[in-house]
């Protein structure tokens, strides 16, 4: 049993500050959210309820406000795993759904696959009855403009992702993203891939945001969880430090351990974050 249910939740890697100070409200909100839940109920239920939240947050790169693929369509990510069953569901390359998370909460469910993509991620949606939204209702003018005119040599961020630790002592991740703007159509990075930028075991969960092709090569999430005689703190810095000298790749990642140490580390400009235990005052940071 644990005594310390918590809830980390972040709110991307980036090198733009432009949007932080409103994620990092959003990454408050969410964490609020996902702690009423952890109060007797699991750390899978809170992690999807977080991202959910940061989801319908347009200043977040995930369902409403996702960056666009260089032909200007939305292809969402999403993974969501429980750390108790080693269990996991992911969506990539979705179309206009509003909350990718619960699509992969309910890959998870059915239980036969791991990830589905594309058309047939759209077609079990629909089957579930998740309601596809008019693209245009999730696109924002400026995520047009990105693609438009993009920044050179940086990267906005704004992928959102969240752990927890229940009362009962299980973990859970879920990690949910537009991807990275301009890209190619097709093109999935380490978000919705179990142990590249979404892992949870019975020891910790983590979440990674940033340059998706590095994290996935690194399997990120599962060496970061895996590494567990190393503090979480040291493991997530001493990753994201190797990522950037071995293949000058930046980012992100939240880390939860059952014992309740955690790790945030990040080397771009900012990452949004919030840290929600009961009956605390919701901690953030940048
Ligand atoms: N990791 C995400 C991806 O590569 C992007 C991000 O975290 O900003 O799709």
């Amino acid at each position: 049993m644990s005594d310390s249910p918590m809830i980390v939740v972040h709110g991307g890697a980036g090198d733009w500050l432009d949007g932080t100070a409103t994620a990092v409200v959003a990454c408050i909100r969410a964490a609020q959210e996902g702690a009423a839940i952890l109060d007797g109920g699991s750390a899978l239920d809170a992690v999807v309820a977080a991202v959910r939240v940061l989801e319908d947050e347009p200043a977040c790169n995930a369902g409403t406000g996702a960056v666009l693929t260089a032909n200007g369509t939305l292809e969402l990510d999403a993974c969501v795993m429980d750390g108790a069953t080693l269990q996991s569901g992911a969506v990539a390359c979705l179309p206009a759904f509003p909350h990718p998370i619960d699509v992969a909460r309910a890959v998870l469910e059915d239980g036969s696959y791991h990830l589905l993509v594309a058309d047939g991620a759209a077609q079990f949606a629909g089957e579930r009855s998740f309601r596809p939204a008019a693209p245009d209702s999730m696109i924002l003018p400026e995520r047009r403009a990105e693609i438009e005119c993009p920044r050179s040599g940086t990267h906005a961020g704004n992928t959102v992702g969240a752990v927890a630790l229940d009362g009962a002592g299980r973990l859970a991740a879920a990690t949910s993203t537009g991807g990275i703007a301009g890209t190619y159509p097709g093109r999935v990075g380490d978000s919705p891939i179990v142990g590249a930028g979404t892992y949870a075991n019975a020891k910790r969960a983590c979440s990674c945001t940033g340059a998706g092709e590095a994290f996935a090569r690194a399997c990120a999430s599962f060496w970061v969880a895996e590494c567990d005689g190393e503090d979480p703190q040291a493991a997530a810095s001493a990753l994201l430090q190797q990522l950037r000298s071995e293949m000058s790749a930046t980012g992100g990642l939240i880390v939860l351990e059952r014992t309740g140490r955690l790790g945030i580390a990040r080397t771009m400009a900012s990452m949004p974050h919030a840290i929600a235990t009961l009956g605390n005052p919701v901690v953030s940071g940048t």
